[in-house]
């Protein structure tokens, strides 16, 4: 059961996206690249993505093409911040808060760490709290596999919710 009021619920989210060149490259809501860009149905911020996946997985509510299904066109172009915006709304409904939200990105290209202020910032004005424990760490797969070559981007999210 998923209703149980537990104190605290730990949650995982991952997201991959293929890469493709022109477009805008959007992490965590900022911009960093207008040279390459997701293929997705959406924005394609796997940073945002994988946030959304590990709070509905802390929650037990399945995961985000449930919620935003690829096959609404809705959801097309959509900003992922929306999705965000909606699913910790519901976490706060539903009697939970974040106690701390940590980021890894895997990214060949461009550098993170010029726009990791601005990242930090863009969570935590998208989770409305300006003081939110927010981490974001980046590094690269080392010119391994189809990240390490360019042709893809990820990311994992870890969150904890506590009972409000
Ligand atoms: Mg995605």
């Amino acid at each position: 059961m998923n209703n149980i009021p537990l104190p605290f619920r730990i949650g995982h989210g991952y997201d991959l996206h293929r890469l493709q060149p022109g477009g805008n490259l959007l992490l965590g809501g900022v911009l960093v690249s207008d040279q390459i860009s997701p293929i997705a149905h959406s924005d394609g911020d796997v940073v945002l993505h994988a946030l959304v996946d590990a709070l509905l997985g802390a929650m037990g509510w399945g995961d985000i093409g449930e919620h935003f299904p690829d096959t609404e066109s809705r959801w097309k172009g959509a900003a992922s911040r929306v999705f965000v915006e909606t699913v910790y709304g519901r976490v706060r409904e539903a009697g939970y808060e974040l106690v701390n939200l940590d980021v890894t990105l895997l990214v060949e290209k461009p550098k993170i760490k010029p726009f990791k202020p601005a990242m930090l910032a863009s969570l935590r004005e998208m989770l409305g709290d300006e003081r939110m424990a927010v981490n974001v760490k980046a590094g690269t797969n080392e010119g391994c596999d189809a990240i390490g070559r360019g042709e893809a981007i990820a990311a994992h999210a870890v969150v904890m919710l506590k009972k409000t």
